[in-house]
């Protein structure tokens, strides 16, 4: 599944393997890779046409040099933004987006390129699955979480007002394309919501990962070429790995929502408003460790070392006050639970992790409690 690769400029290049079959694609990671774009794509498009959805931001920062290597390839490109925000994520943006692709005449062996965090990748993902019963999709994402998560297994689609991702499909790209220079313009507090799906990825399954971020975590949020190409890696790898045991989720993805029981929970209760999505993952890891010391006997160390890492990247620790019932509420809302108790992805040690189901609830209420400020 891994392997790397010099590329011709001497830039350090990883390349990865996603191993599904005849739906398997590279992941390329590495610093100034923006510029190579065009010839990546060269060797996995059937068609010279393009689309590149992007949104204002990021086509202003990084959508000239991404166009030029594509012209310099041969494909005739056109440009379309989405507007920024989670607002936005949603079916009447991608129905612009199918006028867009009809007025360019985009047909079977055309493609369409995500040029951005999350949300454009979500919706472009779900543009190409859609549009024409399906064309070639490949991925290019800006923002750490993007990089080392969303833009990695698949999963494409919007928000509908009645809850987040209730739209979507499974559908993978033909390549996915990481310039880890890209996140130069990202905003810090981006940089380090991106970091706690990191610190998940590597408390979930990557005790090597987790060890490097101990030792060099301050360097990936200072964003070192060398550091920052390591960490997506790693968790690329470890999301691949999950991804091709289970790429519908039947099972064992699940293990990818560690800390997001707790973190739905925390936004849910601040309406999505107060913590970007890796920030209340980050505390609900800490939630989750606490957690498994009461049901499965974890060692508080374990804890410890993972309240570190948050903690040093600036990450919240800690829950703000709400009642046990709004808690409660928003803990068992998630999933298909009983009333009184909810499933869990819990850890087991350092670089391992297990879905309990039935975790009492109160077991919950009592580690937010103690956590609580
Ligand atoms: P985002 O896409 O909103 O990007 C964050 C902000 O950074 C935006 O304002 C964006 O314009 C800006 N930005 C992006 N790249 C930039 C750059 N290089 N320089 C400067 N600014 C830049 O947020 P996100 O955190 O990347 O993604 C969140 C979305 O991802 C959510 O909708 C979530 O549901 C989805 N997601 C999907 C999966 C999946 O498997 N498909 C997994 C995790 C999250
Ligand atoms: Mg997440």
């Amino acid at each position: 599944m891994m392997g790397a690769r010099t590329a011709k400029d001497a830039t350090p290049v990883t390349r990865l393997e996603v191993g599904l079959g005849d739906r398997a694609y590279p992941i390329d990671i590495g610093a100034g890779l923006l510029r190579q774009a065009g010839a990546l794509l060269a060797e996995r498009l059937q068609g010279k046409q393009i689309l590149i959805v992007t949104n204002a931001a990021v086509n202003a920062l990084w959508g000239e040099p991404l166009r030029c290597s594509l012209a310099e390839a041969g494909f005739s490109v056109t440009t379309k933004e989405i507007p920024d925000g989670e607002a936005h994520k949603r079916i009447e943006t991608v129905a612009a987006l199918y006028d867009a692709c009809v007025e360019a005449r985009l047909h079977r062996t055309s493609a369409v390129v995500a040029l951005g965090g999350g949300i454009v990748g979500d919706v472009a993902g779900f543009l190409a699955a859609t549009y024409m019963r399906g064309i070639d999709f490949i991925q290019v994402p800006t923002t750490l979480l993007s990089q080392v998560d969303s833009s990695v297994g698949g999963k494409v689609g919007v928000n509908h007002r009645e809850g987040k991702n209730l739209i979507g499909a499974f559908y993978q790209p033909k390549r996915v394309i990481i310039d880890t220079d890209t996140l130069s313009t990202l905003p810090d507090r981006e940089v380090r919501a991106g970091y706690g799906e990191v610190i998940k990825t590597a408390l979930l399954g990557d005790g090597d990962l987790f060890a490097f971020l101990e030792t060099s975590g301050s360097d990936v949020l200072r964003l070192d070429a060398g550091a920052l190409r390591h960490v997506v890696a790693a968790c690329c790898r470890t999301k691949a790995a999950v991804v091709e045991q289970d790429e519908r989720e039947a099972g064992l993805r699940a293990i990818l929502n560690l800390g997001h029981t707790f973190g739905h929970a925390l936004e849910t209760l601040t309406s999505y408003q107060t913590y970007r999505h890796g920030e209340a993952v980050a505390v609900g890891l800490i939630a989750a460790c606490r957690l498994a010391a009461s049901v499965l006997g974890l060692p508080d160390k374990v804890t410890a070392r993972v309240a570190r890492l948050v903690e040093a990247a600036g990450l919240p620790t800690w829950f703000p006050p709400f009642p046990a019932d709004a808690w409660r509420k928003a803990l068992a809302l998630d999933k298909k639970n009983r009333d009184d108790a909810v499933t869990f992805v819990l850890p087991e040690g350092i670089g391992q992790c297990r879905v309990l189901a039935d975790v009492p609830l109160t077991e919950a209420l009592a580690v937010i409690e103690a956590m609580t400020k």
